[in-house]
């Protein structure tokens, strides 16, 4: 039997979310709880732990993958001020869902190091 999986469902559409965008790879939508003005998380169609479980064909996910955060990053105006990046991973990366996904956050200035 599958592992529960909540991105699983929002990709299926069997859990509600506010989805901006979706294509044969990946599905994008605003994070339930933002951690700033800009809060959008893309993640595979497919159901993937995180980087080290892609296949054969993870650098074309990847391309996708990033591709979308292009195209989302222009229309949520986030070009001129700018914007940040992130995967969290496992335990000390501090992911909480385990179905890879890519944080698009802006709209405020970010802290470097990360906490
Ligand atoms: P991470 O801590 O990197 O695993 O990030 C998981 C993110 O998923 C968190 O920012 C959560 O707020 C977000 N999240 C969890 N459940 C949902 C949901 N149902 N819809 C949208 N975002 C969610």
């Amino acid at each position: 039997m599958e592992t529960p999986c909540v991105f699983c469902d929002i990709v299926r559409g069997k859990v509600e979310a506010d989805v901006i965008y979706h294509d044969a790879w990946v599905t994008a939508f605003r994070d339930i709880a933002p951690k700033a003005p800009c809060h959008v998380l893309v993640v595979p169609n497919r159901h993937v732990r995180d980087l080290t479980e892609l296949g054969a064909d993870g650098a074309e996910l990847l391309g996708a993958l990033l591709w979308a955060a292009r195209t989302i990053v222009e229309s949520e105006g986030l070009t001129q001020m700018g914007y940040r990046l992130v995967i969290n991973a496992g335990i000390d990366g501090g992911q909480s869902v385990d179905h890879l996904h890519l944080h698009i956050l802006g709209g405020r200035r970010f802290g470097w190091p990360p906490g």
